[in-house]
């Protein structure tokens, strides 16, 4: 069972360092590191949000 739609996973990038982001338990990441928090079936790709 994928995390979100493997279309949408496809054309995402991170919006950091713009690398593909693959799915990790609960969350986007990319090579780099970066998470993203995935909250019923949406990416949260707002980086350095909060902190
Ligand atoms: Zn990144």
């Amino acid at each position: 069972m994928s995390l979100i739609d493997p279309r949408l996973l496809a054309i995402l990038r991170c919006p950091v360092c713009h690398e593909d982001v693959a799915e990790d338990v609960d969350a986007l990441v990319c090579p780099q590191g970066h998470r993203y928090p995935v909250v019923d079936g949406i990416p949260d790709m707002v980086p350095g949000d909060g902190s």
